[in-house]
């Protein structure tokens, strides 16, 4: 799932302040899980920015609404509709989400109200952790289900950098190394063969680094 973390209310006020009606628009996908950008943090938002000491002038007036997905143009286009009057809207989606209603609502000013941190996986109560950076060549294969470009400090492929200090990470001594998970790991799984083999450095261009990447849906025929 995405993940994100709601701004701080200092600083959403000067991207709102000139408009006069606001939307703060909710989503229920992946922020809502994370507890940071569903219904219930629109809700919670909306009296924390109507406070007027946070304006020189009258605050915009705030309207609240969600939607299931709004990374989905079709949803948006069939569910959604913004209110007479709204001349911004404040989005706590990921920044998928922020844009695919910045196209739908085109010219419409669509603003964020989170920062979009990781793709990761709720790893026990309240707490996500990042497990992906969707580098578009998945080697979890041969590295016992644990991706080393996420989870190592600096993206080794090929075992780990040699400062691992009693299975911590060199860089940050509070996580544990992702090679030394990945070690004992494949060593549970009696397949420790696999760190003897050397893989190439990767091919990053699937990775994003020749523009926005695209995925066409297979649909096969019954
Ligand atoms: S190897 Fe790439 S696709 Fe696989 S989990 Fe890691 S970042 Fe994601
Ligand atoms: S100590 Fe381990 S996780 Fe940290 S940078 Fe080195 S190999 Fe990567």
């Amino acid at each position: 799932m995405i993940t994100g973390d709601l701004k701080p209310v200092a600083e959403i006020v000067p991207t709102i302040a000139e408009f006069k009606k606001v939307l703060i628009v909710g989503c229920g996908g992946c922020v809502s899980v994370c507890l940071t950008g569903g219904d219930r943090e629109a809700r919670q938002l909306a009296p924390e920015l109507a406070a007027e000491r946070h304006y020189t002038d009258h605050p915009p007036e705030f309207m609240v609404q969600t939607i299931e997905r709004q990374c989905e143009t079709d949803w948006l286009e069939t569910y959604f509709q913004i209110p007479e009057g709204v001349d911004a809207v404040l989005s706590l989606a990921c920044g998928a989400g922020v844009q695919t209603m910045a196209a739908v609502y085109d010219p419409l000013p669509v603003i964020p109200a989170l920062n979009t941190t990781f793709l990761g996986a709720n790893i026990k109560q309240g707490v996500f952790q990042e497990m992906c950076r969707g580098c578009g060549d998945c080697v979890l294969a041969y590295t016992g289900g644990i991706c080393p470009v996420a989870r190592c400090a600096k993206g080794l492929y090929n075992g780990p950098c040699g400062g691992t200090s009693n299975g911590s990470c060199e860089i940050r001594t509070d996580v544990p190394c992702a090679w030394a998970m990945i070690f004992y790991r494949l060593k549970r799984m009696e397949r420790l063969d696999l760190m003897l083999e050397v893989r190439t450095p990767p091919d990053w261009r699937p990775g994003g680094g020749a523009g926005p990447r695209e995925l066409k849906a297979h649909i096969k025929e019954p």
